[in-house]
């Protein structure tokens, strides 16, 4: 018997009835707790779990996603947990993969404006004819971005040497 039981089967009828009721009103406070605690979360799951803040609905006390189709004030809260986990994880490692994209980036533009320094160099220098066209070897937007501009410097020079006979 636990101390409390054993407390209560000592009371006599009134004195039982009583306690019991004190113990209701417990039960009660802490489920409310519970709930408020639990409203929280949920609110809390549904502003972060990882869907842009344009796909929320949250008009009328609802906790809807558009985007994901969840129904944060409804679906059963161990369920919405686990997906919301899940959700963050996956928005997690998307940022990270842009991230990652951008640095490949920004290094294809470093190394494309590296070939232009050297490109600068050689059209300088009397070999700039014989150093040819320069290829970008980097692949992606930025690269191909610089190779344009690296095409239109070769026809300048092209039109250049052609107009004054300059080999
Ligand atoms: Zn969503």
């Amino acid at each position: 018997m636990s101390g409390i039981v054993r407390a209560i089967a000592s009371l006599n009828y009134n004195e039982m009835r009583r306690e019991v009721e004190t113990l209701r009103a417990e039960v009660r406070r802490l489920e409310a707790e519970r709930d408020d605690y639990e409203r929280e979360l949920r609110q809390g799951f549904w502003v972060n779990h990882g869907c842009p803040v344009s796909a929320l609905y949250g008009d009328d006390g609802e906790l809807q996603c558009g985007q994901c189709r969840t129904d944060f004030k409804r679906e059963p809260f161990a369920d919405l947990r686990a997906k919301t986990f899940t959700m963050r994880l996956a928005a997690t490692s998307e940022a990270l993969k842009a991230d990652k994209q951008e640095q490949s980036r920004l290094s294809a533009l470093v190394a494309g404006v590296q070939q232009l320094e050297q490109l600068r160099q050689a059209r300088l220098s009397a070999e700039r004819v014989a150093f040819g066209p320069v290829k970008i070897v980097h692949a992606g937007r930025a690269g191909a971005e610089l190779q344009a501009v690296l095409d239109a410097v070769d026809r300048l020079i092209a039109l250049r040497i052609a107009a004054t006979g300059e080999k």
